[in-house]
């Protein structure tokens, strides 16, 4: 596998000989050198360092970082992102409880909003720290959704809710689920497409 950050894992039983590694690799460069390709013109993963000018997302929007000094709030988001001089440290901290914060109030509408629309019954929603997952329905239809999904644009989030909705009628990815998404949500393609390309830069 290539991982999100262009590095190339080669998993193999323990006793595999290096040479049959090699030979794997070996002739799998084609497909290897096309999805180094791909991974590479993708936004970059990097590491966020939490000082001024640097991008942060909200909502499929990027908002540039202040630090300042006289501020009532440890981080607030008013025409950018401000995050107080003395809690500088505690950035990445800061940031993820802000995040879960918004999450929390705007997945949960969104989830109320279309089980309205479509009388479905939930039971709760709650706000996970999931890297890759970005929703999940339980078998006793709590729903479940990373805090990650808040820097996705609104019509991204509402293809994720309606897809965690969708598992309530059918609690797996058969042909008659997607008909069911289709349905209720036509441009869930355009949405899956935009998780694919920028699932990298849904994080900290
Ligand atoms: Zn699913």
């Amino acid at each position: 596998m290539i991982s999100a950050d262009a590095t190339l894992v080669v998993r193999a039983p323990a006793h595999t000989p290096l040479d049959t590694i090699e030979q794997f690799v070996g002739k799998n460069t084609d497909w290897i050198k096309r999805t180094l390709a791909r991974l590479q013109k993708r936004p970059q993963v990097k590491q966020k360092q939490f000082v001024r000018g640097e991008e942060f997302l909200f909502l499929g929007e990027s908002h540039p970082l202040e630090v300042q000094n006289d501020t009532d709030q440890p981080l607030d988001l008013r025409d950018g992102f401000i995050l107080n001089a003395k809690e500088q440290s505690r950035g990445r901290e800061l940031f993820i409880e802000w995040y879960k914060n918004e999450a929390k109030k705007i997945i949960a509408a969104r989830v109320e909003w279309w089980a309205q629309r479509f009388c479905l019954a939930y039971k709760s929603v709650n706000i996970t720290c999931a890297n890759r997952r970005w929703g999940s329905c339980a078998p006793n239809d709590r729903l479940n959704f990373s805090w990650r999904l808040v820097m996705a644009p609104i019509s991204v989030i509402d293809y994720v809710v309606v897809h965690e909705l969708a598992h309530i009628t059918h609690k797996n990815h058969s042909r008659r689920f997607w008909n069911r998404v289709e349905a209720m949500y036509p441009d869930h393609k355009d949405a899956k497409t935009w998780l694919r390309e920028n699932e990298g830069m849904l994080n900290l």
